[in-house]
């Protein structure tokens, strides 16, 4: 089939062994539990740490740091293979991807060796809270404050929709640490969320698809932080950290996006050629045939240009408006493919214990977060 014919090119051999024991790990213990996390709206705690023993957090963290020493395609091989299961329960790339390199690229030595080891053991789970219920899009309109009164950042506010909201020991905040006009005025504190006074886990947000996160409300009624918390050492570079660092955010949303149109088309193959109607088996129509056709050429086309962003980012030649480019073109594809192969499975489609109708629940969203589809088409417009 064409689409078990294409070979990424970044695909070494060593990233082929991280795929194997990705796959292993992930069938073991991500199958058989993501009805109950569904039902629960989180992963298990113990989930996070059976990860760091796999060697699966923090994959593409400096080693000194306790990461794997990978690089960002460690990263896509992982959640490539979450979307293959239809795995949209373990927020990984909230937590290694996106938390883990705001710690190793703009924390100081110490906040470096104080974090991330223990979210690469699992014994520290990370969260970041950018978006308020007045902001989302516009994020130097947050209004979250965080006060300097002696040692300490006096923290107030309220943030939303923040994945790993339940479990996150580490929660990076979006701040206001000055009245600068705009994104001078925005720091980025790490707050340590253990048995911290002031800080408090709101609502588990019900959503659509995607149950077995934990997406929670949070709170923040004069929290008091250490200044040494303050990420870099120096107030009102957050603007400048989110804008760095988002590109990466965008492109692991991109990952998993082709990844998991090419497993909805696998789907709908195996079922089309099981199903049967009218005494021959649904692959047997012209129409289905002509339908996955162009979902195979969809999904591969979405999957040949994550790659040759992946090789550009880790060559460290990719720039925002490439990110965003692949983040907006990939999820609408994500959302069109998997649409039309559920289409294929009829009424079992809409069918939770189906993985598609679960891979269609949980595509909506990839056209919202990270920065919206309309967001991304302003930054790729500006660039031209
Ligand atoms: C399941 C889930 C998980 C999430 N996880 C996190 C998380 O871990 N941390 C976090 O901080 N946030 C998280 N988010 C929040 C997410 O990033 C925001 O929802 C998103 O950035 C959009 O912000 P908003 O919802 O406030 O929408 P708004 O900004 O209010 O936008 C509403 C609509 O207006 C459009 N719009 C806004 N501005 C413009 C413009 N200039 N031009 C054209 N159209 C525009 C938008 O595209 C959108 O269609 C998550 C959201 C969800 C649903």
């Amino acid at each position: 089939m064409i689409l078990d014919d294409y070979r990424s090119p970044w695909l070494t051999e060593d990233l082929l062994d991280l795929q194997q024991l990705a796959r292993t790990f992930l069938d073991k213990e991500v199958l058989p539990n993501q009805a109950r996390w569904a039902e629960q709206h989180m992963v298990d705690r113990d989930f996070w740490r059976a990860a760091g023993a796999a060697g699966l957090l923090c994959i593409s963290i400096p080693e000194e740091y306790g990461g794997g020493g990978g690089t960002f395609a460690h990263e896509a091989v992982i959640a490539a293979e979450q979307a293959r299961i239809a795995d949209d329960a373990w927020a990984n790339s909230v937590h290694s991807t996106i938390v883990a390199h705001y710690l190793a690229a703009f924390g100081t030595e110490e906040q470096k060796q104080r974090w991330l080891p223990g979210m690469a053991s699992g014994d520290l789970v990370g969260a970041i809270a950018m978006t308020e219920p007045g902001t989302g899009s516009d994020l130097q309109r947050v209004r979250t404050r965080g006060i300097r009164d002696g040692d300490d950042y006096v923290i107030n506010g309220s943030k939303t929709f923040i994945s790993n909201g339940t479990h996150c020991d580490l929660l990076v905040i979006v701040a206001r640490t000055s009245d600068e006009a705009g994104g001078r005025g925005l720091s980025l504190i790490v707050a340590e969320t253990a048995d911290l006074p002031g800080f408090q886990r709101g609502r588990v947000l019900e959503k659509i698809g995607m149950h077995g996160q934990d997406t929670r409300e949070l709170s923040f009624t004069d929290m008091r932080v250490p200044a040494a918390n303050l990420l870099g050492g120096v107030e009102g570079r957050g603007f400048q950290q989110l804008m760095e660092q988002l590109p990466q955010e965008r492109l692991i949303i991109a990952v998993t996006a082709a990844a998991t149109a090419v497993a909805a088309v696998r789907h709908a193959i195996a079922y089309a050629k099981e199903r049967q109607a009218f005494g021959q088996d649904l692959l047997s129509f012209q129409n289905t045939r002509f339908v996955l056709a162009e979902c195979a050429a969809d999904a591969l086309a979405a999957r040949t240009l994550v790659d040759s962003c992946i090789t550009r980012h880790v060559a460290g030649e990719l720039d925002a408006a490439g990110a965003s480019l692949a983040k907006f073109w990939c999820t609408d594809i994500q959302n069109k493919v998997v649409d039309r192969c559920l289409q294929i499975f009829g009424g079992y489609g809409y069918m939770m214990e189906y993985p598609i109708a679960r891979m269609y629940a949980a595509a909506r969203v990839q056209k919202i977060y990270g920065g919206t589809n309309e967001i991304m088409k302003e930054l790729v417009a500006r660039s031209l």
